[in-house]
């Protein structure tokens, strides 16, 4: 507690930024190895509507390997194989996860706030793990150019927390990326997605729906008792669809999926739906002495495919993997943390991060702009219709879908 605008000081070996699935599953990991780590939160909880609630076969097997796997699986959550277009031709199914060889083949769709309290649930049984909620960081504490902690504001006044390596796992819009002077390069996807909920009724289809075609993009993820919608629009036309109404919003999305007209009637008015700008960007550098960027803070993810937890996850564990020891090192015999470890992680997370945007950039700028700017009904590029075809490669989508272009394991 601090009163008379004193900053209440607290030392610790690993400061994280942010408790989203990055920030957490680090502080976890870290934790494990017995490193003393504090995450600091902005949000009293970690209560979200409309973020990314999807664990892919990859994050299933991190959590296996964390001997997790089974008590995660015992929450709520519902269970997706296939990723099923309707097109004009009839239904062309890109992603198959079944066909993976993995003892998860299937993305698992769990509310985030349950994968959060979980994870962070699980940091809280090792004294050496902290985690301070409401806690809102404003500054970064700096000497003669390495970050030494941070100081934020909380319910009961600010703080500081010195730490060996400060992390920034504050997603897109990271406030530690921005004190820290990196800039990241953008490129700008041609939409935007609209979210809201839609009930469920029985009969409906399982797993995930896609309608592209005449100017729109639906997808529907089966969320066991409802359905969670998103429609996506061209970049920056948000507002013209407010001006023109939300029954404009009705009759677009009921001309893509019909049998879903009557349902979308329950959206009345804006307050439901929520906007997701997309984004892709990725910085050129990701750490300075003293301080890592993971997450949505190094590289936002286009929303294509839903990796965007995978790869922050696969971040927090390869981070995990390399500066354990060193950490534990710099904890036992109080020293700085070699910046080349950190270079390490960027340099065993780039490439990967690379190659999943351009991917993304790809099917954004051949499938998916093109169903915007078209009226017709959409029919899949010949490259993807081959590939499917040749049983050797049919699982490469499914494959990079559910692992990214880089699995990592979780090393002891
Ligand atoms: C509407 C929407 C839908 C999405 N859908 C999907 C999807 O279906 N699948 C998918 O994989 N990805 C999806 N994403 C992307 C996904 O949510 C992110 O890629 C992922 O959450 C990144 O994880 P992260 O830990 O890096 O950052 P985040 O999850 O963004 O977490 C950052 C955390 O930092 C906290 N924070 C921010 N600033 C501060 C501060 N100054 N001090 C302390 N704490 C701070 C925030 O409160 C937040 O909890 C979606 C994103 C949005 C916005």
């Amino acid at each position: 507690m601090t009163s008379g605008g004193q900053i209440g000081v607290t030392k610790t070996t690993c400061c994280i930024v942010g408790g989203g699935p990055g920030g957490a599953v680090l502080a976890l990991l870290l934790a494990r190895r017995g490193v003393a780590v504090t995450l600091l939160e902005a949000h009293p909880d970690f209560d979200r509507e409309f973020r990314g609630d999807t664990l892919h076969p990859s994050v299933m097997e991190i959590m296996d390997q964390l001997g997790l796997a089974d008590r995660l699986l015992e929450l709520r959550h519902t269970k997706v194989r296939t990723f099923t277009l309707q097109t004009a031709s009839g239904p062309f199914t890109p992603v198959d996860l079944s066909r993976l060889d993995t003892k998860y083949p299937y993305i698992t769709l769990m509310p985030q706030t349950s994968f959060l309290e979980f994870v962070t649930g699980e940091a809280q049984r090792y004294p050496n793990f902290r985690l301070v909620m409401g806690a809102r960081v404003r500054e970064l504490v700096e000497e003669g150019g390495v970050v030494r902690g941070v100081r934020y504001e909380a319910g009961d006044g600010r703080h500081e927390v010195r730490a060996v390596l400060t992390v920034g796992a504050d997603g897109r819009g990271s406030r530690v990326r921005r004190l820290a002077g990196f800039e990241p390069v953008k490129t700008s996807p041609p939409m935007d997605v609209l979210w809201f909920k839609l009930p469920r009724e029985e009969g409906d289809p399982d797993g995930i729906v896609g309608r592209l075609g005449r100017g729109h993009i639906a997808v529907m993820l089966d969320r066991a008792d409802h359905w969670q919608a998103g429609y996506v629009i061209p970049k920056g036309t948000y507002p013209e669809l407010r001006r023109e109404g939300i029954e404009s919003l009705h009759r677009g999305f009921a001309q893509l999926i019909p049998e879903f007209a009557d349902r979308v009637e329950h959206l009345k008015d804006w307050q439901q739906a929520s906007l997701l700008s997309v984004e892709s960007s990725r910085c050129p550098r990701w750490y300075r002495p003293g301080l890592l960027l993971i997450g949505d803070a190094a590289h936002v993810m286009s929303p294509v495919g839903g990796v965007g937890i995978n790869y922050a996850i696969q971040d927090a564990v390869v981070a995990a993997n390399v500066l354990s020891g060193p950490l534990q090192e710099s904890q036992r015999r109080l020293v700085d943390l070699d910046t080349r470890y950190l270079a390490t992680v960027q340099r065993r997370r780039e490439l990967p991060t690379r190659l999943i945007q351009r991917a993304q950039a790809v099917i954004q700028q051949q499938v998916l702009a093109r169903a915007l700017r078209s009226d017709a009904s959409f029919a899949p590029p010949l490259f993807l219709r081959l590939l499917l075809r040749v049983p050797i490669l049919r699982t490469i989508p499914s494959r990079i879908a559910g692992f990214g272009f880089w699995p990592v394991r979780v090393e002891e």
